[in-house]
């Protein structure tokens, strides 16, 4: 029985976009994915996208996995495809689903007809379904309200697709659907979380993390490259900057009162993280920072950080409560990897009292003390490249 997967894009979310722009991005983003796992031919009709392997032996328990990954779609199921024989359709129902049937308390047939000239109307291909199902199935009641399992019979032009209910999707639109952001990634919790939700708005990921050797270890930075190998997952394979951020570290300490450490600090993040937005190409900066959540995310401070960056900062944690963030850290499988213990280049040189309400112009004049132009340069020149791929061995 041929098989394959039915995907229903976010139809909702299509006010500003032109529908086969949408649907175009989609279906290159699900060709990318599933290509290691070979050919797919790919149809749009009707809302809905049909991803049909080439080769009878593709794994397509692999394949909708990663579907379910993919921002852009509401939902998603397997189908079986038959030809639009009345007698096939019938039989290829109650044998594709046969499993779930059997599992099922009640159930319920909703056929769909595109193809007018197929001679049955889609109530009497329901009504005929379901007395075959029935008769086959003696312990199933017909519920047409609440059904356990809906049958779904589509009958297209060119065949018919049959399957049960379908899966939840990841929501949101086609990454690459509205430009790209410069994801600050640190080791932490928050940080994957925002680019995964930024990322869920279409928007394509580059990063950078922050890396002060020898104070940060190697094995810091590799935890980073394992949490947005996660978030890779469903934004697709993101470009890392790792720059080496310890001799503006030091400088810092040496020549800036302890109090505003953190913020000259993150003032620098922004500038570097800037230098590659415009490499890049991106329209914004993504943290993950949450009003109130340390020192350096008072409203006061948040407002010193963003006059240091030269794009629009995206902080889509920053209502959130920290139990919120890590329940879509959990969901998306990071939080493991988050909470394992390695140094961040932010707890290097910690001031004891940070300021809690500086304003940007006691910063400017602290850093006025040096002229920090060629470090901030030489530091997102030598940054170190890296792709980070769902797959390890994609890279
Ligand atoms: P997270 O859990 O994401 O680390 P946090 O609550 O620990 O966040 P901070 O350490 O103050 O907060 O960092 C705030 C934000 O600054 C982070 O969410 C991240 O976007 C950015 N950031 C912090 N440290 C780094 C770093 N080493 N490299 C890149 N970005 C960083
Ligand atoms: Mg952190």
């Amino acid at each position: 029985m041929k098989e394959v997967i039915l995907v229903k894009d976010g139809e909702l979310a299509l006010k500003g976009l032109n529908r086969s722009t949408f649907e175009d991005k989609l279906i290159k983003n699900i060709r990318r994915r599933l290509s290691h796992l070979g050919k797919f031919h790919f149809e749009k009709a009707q809302s809905t996208i049909s991803v049909m392997p080439e080769n009878g032996d593709t794994d397509l328990d692999e394949a909708a996995e990663i579907i379910g990954k993919v921002f852009g779609i509401v939902g998603y199921s397997r189908a079986a495809l038959c030809d639009k024989d009345f007698d096939t359709i019938l039989k290829t129902a109650e044998e594709y689903l046969y499993n779930k049937l059997e599992a099922v308390r009640t159930f319920k047939v909703e056929s769909k007809r595109s193809d007018k000239k197929f001679p049955y109307k889609s109530p009497e291909i329901s009504r005929e379904a379901g007395a075959y199902i029935l008769k086959r199935h003696p312990h199933l009641k017909v519920d047409v309200h609440n059904p356990d399992l809906i049958v779904y019979i589509e009958v297209r032009d060119r065949y018919t697709f049959i399957h049960g209910n379908q899966e939840k999707g990841a929501g949101g639109m086609p990454v690459g659907t509205n430009g790209k952001g410069m994801l600050l990634i640190s080791g932490g919790i928050d940080s994957p979380v925002a680019g995964w939700m930024m990322a869920k708005r279409g928007i394509e990921l580059a990063a950078v993390h922050f890396a002060s050797p020898p104070y940060t270890s190697k094995r810091a930075e590799m935890k980073v490259h394992e949490l947005l190998r996660k978030v890779a997952q469903y934004s697709g394979r993101i470009k890392l900057y790792t720059v080496r951020f310890t001799e503006i570290q030091e400088a810092i300490r040496d020549n800036c009162p302890e109090d505003t450490f953190t913020l000259v600090m993150r003032r620098h993040m922004m500038r570097i993280a800037s230098m590659l937005a415009e490499k890049e190409g991106c329209q914004a900066l993504i943290t993950g920072e949450s009003v109130g959540q340390v020192a350096s995310q008072t409203i006061y401070a948040l407002g010193c950080t963003d006059k240091a960056a030269a794009y629009p900062v995206f902080r889509p944690c920053i209502g959130m409560d920290k139990t919120e963030i890590i329940e879509i850290s959990r969901k998306i499988d990071t939080f493991d990897i988050s909470i394992e213990p390695y140094e961040d280049c932010c707890t290097v040189f910690t001031p004891k009292h940070p300021k809690t309400k500086p304003t940007p112009e006691l910063l400017e004049e602290t850093e006025a003390v040096i002229d920090w132009t060629e470090l901030l340069k030489i530091a997102a020149e030598t940054a170190e490249i890296r792709y980070i791929s769902l797959r390890e061995d994609a890279e």
